[in-house]
């Protein structure tokens, strides 16, 4: 039972770095480097400061479509083994890929239609003005005692069950007396 116990636990152990690791290998857009083109309609990726080794260019940046590989932009990057560019892409700068010794794949897949949404959501933050205290509670508590307060109502569901109601409160109040509760 105890050799089971343990292999169950190196099992679970095993998922969570894969689980890591995956999340570690995907696409940051932090990781590169743009230049907006002349006409301000699109960016060029124009370097990767990034170590993967299996890189995914983003299709959209600040929610502009990215349709060029700047010249040189991977030029000399010795890490990367893979790289996956968005169908946005119309032109590939000279000597983009240059010295890339251990490059093997290029791929591409389809860009996404629209900008991807950018969440700036603050799950707690009831009143919006970006921060998350005891005013947010008592805004929620007078929204729900019908007082004619304005509440971000997605901010407010903060135990992500689809409505505000006394339950997202106490988890609020909770929160800010520090038990131990997630915002959702
Ligand atoms: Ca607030
Ligand atoms: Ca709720």
């Amino acid at each position: 039972m105890r050799t089971n116990n343990l292999m169950l636990r190196v099992a679970l152990l095993v998922c969570i770095m894969l689980l890591l690791l995956g999340s570690a290998l995907a696409a940051e857009t932090d990781d590169f480097t743009f230049s907006l083109n002349g006409d301000g309609t699109a960016y060029a990726v124009t370097g990767y400061t990034g170590s993967a080794s299996s890189v995914t260019v983003p299709d959209w940046y600040e929610g502009l479509p990215v349709t060029a590989i700047g010249d040189g932009a991977f030029q000399g990057n010795t890490a990367i083994t893979s790289v996956s560019l968005p169908s946005s892409i119309t032109r590939i700068g000279a000597s983009a890929f240059k010295g890339c010794t251990s490059l093997k794949t290029v791929s591409s897949y389809t860009a996404a239609s629209e900008p991807p949404v950018v969440d700036t959501r603050v799950p707690g933050d009831v009143n919006d003005d970006g921060s998350v205290n005891m005013r947010d509670a008592l805004a929620l508590l007078k929204k729900l005692a019908d007082w004619d307060v304005t509440i971000n109502e997605s901010n407010s569901d903060v135990n992500a069950d689809g409505t505000v109601n006394m339950r997202d409160a106490l988890t609020l109040l909770k929160f800010l007396a520090d038990w131990d509760v997630v915002l959702k």
